[in-house]
């Protein structure tokens, strides 16, 4: 027996079966004994037929002894079976399925689990499910036959309930699992260090399996689920341990030579916040430690992350060294690059543009400038640094707007050039748990404070009774100067004709402003068409952008002070946030307009809690509290791991147990010396595959 076997060494698992199990992504007998239930069912309690309670569900156990008969009534077949036993009698009924009248032997024994109801005297179980019971001796069930009063899988126990596919029942999957269990428990072994198992007082692995599927009791399911998920946290931290080691085993790319970071800061023209110089400063060590920094800095929408981004490039290239900062989108890459370009220039550094929309020819000559030094700063998008660019002499690379990049990218930039330093900064700040998970292979530095005379962005939320009044008053503050951003949540109009689209909303405003001078931007426009937006939105030739939520990451026009959002309900708390960031990024007063109808229980809650806080941090609290971690970012191509079955929100208390554990265990000898390594590949491949 080894458990990575195929279950079709398993008995009764043909051909159709199998397929069916592979639906569920159960290919290896290991496979099978991992899918863990998503629930337990109670059926412990075996009843005598005068102890059954009408209107309720009963378990019970009898010998059929007499044969059964198919009535016809109304049409509908009913199957009956008269049971006793010696406290009084009992009918067990079916409705259309004539086959259970041969279905039950006389004289054997059977489970029967079903709603009694009492009819002229009598009880009667509807629609019973049934197992046989078996005469089991012989097979060394130890640990999960004596759970069960009875010789029987789905009765007289708690039972497993689990996430089906259509083929496949809970009594059929159940009854596998069961009979894997028996045939294969000695054989699973450990993949947590032992002292660690006793240490944290855990149940082993095999215990854990066992009693995850068919606990004896609600305690022995609390253990088991417990290993389970520390076993989960642990593996992830050990990767992260890895990823850490891996950097540190790396030299330094460059001696680095300390230079003052005040020339840099005089060309900003305004005065570095304590926090953005506590972050400078944390970099600068990590430049002068000997090892490749890997850091993140994490700061609320406009707490001044570019500046930070800057100041730090300049050492770099005072060291001789080139640098690159990479963004997730075109128009981010164009902005910055106009923003670095002539602040460098003074500094006496070249800045090169690299993103897709370029002509070939001056890719061409980017691409050589950077091979060959004459540039040191390097700004695009990431699919076009990462893959084919030859750096003269990276020393820096800076990914902005972080969440969007998982671990592995972050892995893959580093393995290109001789491990540079690694800066990632992202506007999503996000409560430590989920920063231990997400980031635990990089220090974090965070900004926790905004410049000075930020005045904070006045937020209502309004039904669209309000709409008439908040375009008159988009058209006053276009007349003082000013700009506004309107979100939809769609580009075109749909079937949901609730939703306001982006391609139809120009004629809705215009009715109303008819003077002012209008774009659209939305994700199906080239990164051409989209720059060129936003430079004339910039530039200040455009009055309201009309956007989808593409508008939502790292834009800064300061001169815009309304953010207006149609069917906000439609929209998670942290997007609104990273929405409304985009304006009060100057020094007048600004506004972020929630338009909503949708009077659901969320849709109030993220209202008020826009209302109510313009802090980052707080706001990602509670955007996890409202909605499960999966969504908190989105979905997977933000990098959070999918677990199997550890449940962020639920188990903190473990993850943090898990962090310790790790903390004080981690030596690469241990997993070195250890069986542990081949678990842990397998394993970690698993779950990072994921990542
Ligand atoms: P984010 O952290 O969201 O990327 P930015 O770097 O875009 O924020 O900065 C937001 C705005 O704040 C920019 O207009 C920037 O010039 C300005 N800013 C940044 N730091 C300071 C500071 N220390 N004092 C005044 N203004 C600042
Ligand atoms: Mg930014």
């Amino acid at each position: 027996m080894n458990l990575n076997n195929s279950i079709e060494i398993l008995k009764n698992i043909g051909e159709k079966r199998l397929a069916l199990f592979h639906k569920l992504k159960i290919f290896t007998v290991f496979d099978l004994l991992s899918y863990y239930p998503k629930s337990h069912d109670d059926r412990s309690e075996i009843k005598k037929i005068y102890e059954l309670e009408p209107e309720q569900r009963n378990g019970i156990c009898i010998t059929i002894n007499s044969s059964g008969e198919n009535i016809i009534i109304n049409g509908k077949t009913m199957t009956k079976f008269k049971v006793q036993d010696k406290t009084g009698t009992l009918e067990l009924i079916w409705f259309n399925m004539p086959y259970l009248k041969n279905n039950f032997k006389r004289g054997e024994e059977y489970y029967f689990i079903g709603k009694v109801v009492e009819k002229n005297k009598t009880m009667r179980m509807i629609s019973p499910d049934y197992e046989k019971i078996t005469d089991m001796t012989g097979i060394e069930l130890s640990e999960i036959d004596n759970n069960s009063e009875i010789n029987c899988i789905s009765g007289g126990r708690i039972v497993p309930i689990y996430k089906l596919t259509s083929g496949i029942t809970q009594k059929m999957l159940r009854t596998h699992i069961f009979k894997a269990l028996e045939v294969a428990k000695e054989f699973i072994q450990d993949n947590l260090p032992i002292e660690i198992i006793k240490k944290y007082d855990l149940y082993t692995k095999k215990q854990a399996i066992i009693a995850v599927h068919f606990p004896k009791n609600d305690e022995d399911f609390y253990n088991a689920r417990k290993r389970l998920v520390f076993e989960e946290f642990f593996l992830l931290h050990i990767y992260y341990a890895n990823c850490r080691k891996f950097v540190q085993s790396k030299e330094s790319p460059f001696e680095y030579l300390e230079f003052p970071t005040k020339p840099a800061e005089d060309v900003l023209g305004f005065q570095l916040t304590n926090a953005q110089k506590n972050a400078v400063l944390q970099i600068t060590k990590d430049f002068s430690s000997g090892i490749p920094m890997n850091r993140l800095v994490q700061g609320d929408v406009g707490s001044g992350k570019t500046a930070v981004a800057l100041v730090v490039s300049y050492l770099i290239m005072k060291n001789n060294k080139q640098c690159s900062l990479m963004c997730p989108t075109e128009v981010l890459a164009v902005q910055h690059y106009k923003y670095f370009k002539p602040l460098l220039k003074q500094l006496g550094f070249e800045t090169t543009l690299l993103v897709g929309s370029m002509k070939t020819s001056d890719k061409k000559n980017a691409r050589l400038d950077i091979k060959n030094g004459t540039t040191q700063m390097v700004i695009g998008t990431h699919a076009l640094i990462q893959d084919k660019v030859d750096f003269h002499d990276l020393g820096l690379v800076i990914t902005d707007e972080q969440h969007r990049f998982g671990v592995m990218q972050r892995n893959t930039l580093r393995e290109k050039g001789t491990a540079p330093h690694v800066l990632v900064m992202t506007a999503t700040p996000i409560p430590r748990t989920l920063g231990m998970i997400l980031y635990g292979d990089l220090d974090i530095s965070t900004i926790n404070e905004l410049p000075p005379n930020r005045q904070t962005i006045k937020t209502y939320a309004v039904n669209s009774d309000y709409r008439a009044r908040i375009f008159a008053f988009i058209g006053k503050e276009i007349e003082n100067g000013r700009q506004a951003y309107v979100i939809c949540p769609t580009i075109e109009n749909s079937k949901m004709k609730d939703l306001k689209s982006v391609m139809s909303y120009e004629e809705i405003i215009l009715k109303d402003l008819p003077n002012i001078r209008t774009a659209v931007l939305h994700g199906k426009m080239s990164p051409d068409e989209k720059n060129e937006i936003m430079g004339e939105f910039s530039l200040g030739n455009i009055d309201v952008i009309i956007s989808t939520t593409v508008i939502e990451v790292g834009i800064n026009v300061p001169n815009a002070t309304i953010m207006f959002i149609e069917n906000s309900e439609r929209f998670g708390l942290s997007q609104l946030h990273q929405l409304r960031g985009r304006v009060g990024r100057g020094e007048h007063l600004s506004y972020c307009v929630l338009l909503t109808d949708s009077k659901s229980k969320t849709a109030v809650e993220r209202a008020k809690a826009m209302s109510n806080t313009s802090d980052g941090f707080e706001i990602s609290r509670l955007d996890l509290t409202l909605r499960g971690h999966g969504d908190f970012l989105g979905t997977r191509q933000h990098g959070l791991p999918e677990f199997k079955i550890a449940d962020i929100k639920r188990d903190l208390d473990i993850l943090y147990l898990a962090k310790e554990a790790v903390d004080g265990w981690y030596k690469p000898e241990n997993l070195q010396n250890s069986l542990l390594v081949e678990f842990f590949t397998q394993d970690l491949t698993d779950l990072m595959t994921t990542l």
